[in-house]
């Protein structure tokens, strides 16, 4: 006997329990959205890969080691499935010229891809909110930003989640930087490990972002870029700080914060937890007004975040969230062959006055048929048989509560039910 197929490794079935736990919080995040003034928009899952490669710099994780690429056999193109979502997002930007009549809050969600070794809250194929603020300068949106999140996390309930907060300065200050942390891990060679003396003329800055624990002492010695900045990145620094304070947002400016993709500039920040180990980053964004230019368009401010929704979803679980099943109003049983067609009729009819109804189906005794209307999690049953059918009629049965089963007209049926339902509700305060 062959083999059952199973999914990739890394890549997960979403099931119902869980899928009504991402149904109630894609609901939420909608009118969260919403509130701040940011406007949908989807894009393809595959792109070019030169545009990852150009967007997120060569000398990346997600570049070197995480990038699910292949040759499209019919043409030859090169192709990845999209490890993150703001290299795409600018890329739609610019090819529509959206920023015409000035800036625009966009947000999407979807998969994103990465090979990576999977754990808990690390898979290869993950789902991601993305909000990008573009044609925005000040440090106000930056703030702005921030204190969206902090609103998410208030309305999910979700407690325990710091926010740390750096400045990556202009590219000159970088350049300086560089240089001073070049020499710096020139004088520590022998302590370097693998990664790092190959990043060491490429991506220096990287190393600061290393998880090695071995590496960990001569990191903290190295030149803070915070000491490199300039007037003009301090105030824009001040500026962002002076917001979250007024705002009540506690935060913590980590230095070596210093985020896996190469195009940030200015504001970098992440939101974090403890609970969650080393995945413990739920949130991360930043600043990158070099993006725009380095995919071959006009210079754009641009200021923009991700949230991991596995890994948000596990703590709102962890901190009691649980999703509200969603159950039908309504069970249509029968039996017979008149009273089948009967039910059908039935069940159209009260999805046609707003409730959520379900038809059995596969045939079956009444009582393994009201089985099943129980396990549905509905609140009433509708009974049909032949003799019902025949008078035109049906049984109305609650399943939460004990009552008498009674016999109501069709055309009385979808009044009978609403009473039915508003006194439930009435009784256990909602649904
Ligand atoms: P990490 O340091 O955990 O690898 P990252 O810096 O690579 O994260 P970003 O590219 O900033 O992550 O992505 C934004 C958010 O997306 C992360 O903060 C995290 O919540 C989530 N995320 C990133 N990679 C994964 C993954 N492989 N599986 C699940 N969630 C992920
Ligand atoms: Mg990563």
């Amino acid at each position: 006997m062959s083999q059952t197929l199973q999914a990739i490794r890394g890549m997960n079935d979403i099931l119902p329990d869980e899928a009504e736990l991402w149904e109630q919080f894609e609901d939420s995040i909608r009118g969260w959205l919403r509130a701040y003034g940011y406007r949908p928009i989807r894009l393809p899952l595959v792109e070019p890969t030169p545009l990852f490669t150009r967007a997120i710099g060569a000398v990346t994780d997600i570049v070197e080691k995480e990038m699910y690429s292949f040759t499209d056999s019919l043409n030859g193109e090169q192709l990845t499935l999209r490890p993150e979502g703001t290299a795409g997002c600018v890329r739609a930007v610019l090819q529509h010229n959206l920023l015409y009549d000035g800036p625009k809050r966009l947000w999407y969600q979807g998969p994103m891809f990465r090979h990576e070794r999977p754990q808990k809250g690390r898979y290869r194929q993950f789902y991601q909110i993305g909000v990008e603020a573009l044609g925005f300068s000040g440090p106000d949106i930056d703030a702005e930003l921030i204190m969206m999140c902090q609103r998410l996390w208030d309305d999910l309930g979700i407690e325990g989640i710091r926010l740390e907060l750096n400045s990556l300065g202009h590219p000159d200050e970088r350049l300086q930087h560089r240089n001073a942390l070049i020499g710096y891990f020139e004088g520590h060679a022998a302590l370097l490990d693998a990664d790092a003396k190959r990043r060491l003329h490429t991506n220096p800055l990287r190393i600061l972002d290393s998880k090695n624990p071995e590496m960990q002492s001569i990191i903290e010695g190295a030149p803070r870029l915070t000491d490199y900045l300039g007037a003009d990145s301090l105030k824009h620094f001040e500026g962002v700080q002076e917001f979250l304070k007024d705002a009540g947002i506690p935060y913590r400016i980590n230095p070596r914060l210093v985020r896996g993709l190469d195009y940030y500039n200015l504001t970098v920040f992440e939101w974090v937890v403890d609970s969650l180990g080393s995945q413990g980053t739920v949130c991360a964004g930043g600043r990158y007004d070099g993006l725009f230019a380095q995919l071959g368009g006009k210079p754009q401010a641009a200021c923009g975040f991700a949230m991991g929704i596995e890994r948000l979803l596990s703590l709102w679980e962890e901190q009691g969230g649980k999703p509200a099943r969603q159950v039908p109003d309504v069970f249509v049983v029968h039996q017979g062959e008149p009273a089948q067609r009967f039910a059908f009729k039935v069940a159209e009819e009260l999805r046609n006055s707003g409730y959520a109804t379900q038809l059995h189906c596969g045939g079956g005794s009444f009582k393994s048929q009201m089985k099943r209307a129980d396990a549905s999690g509905a609140l009433l049953a509708v009974i049909i048989g032949d003799d019902e059918a025949a008078a035109n009629e049906v049984s109305l049965k609650t399943l939460r509560e004990a009552s008498d089963q009674q016999r109501v007209a069709y055309d009385q049926l979808a009044e009978a039910i609403g009473e039915l339902l508003f006194d439930w509700e009435d009784d256990n305060g909602g649904i």
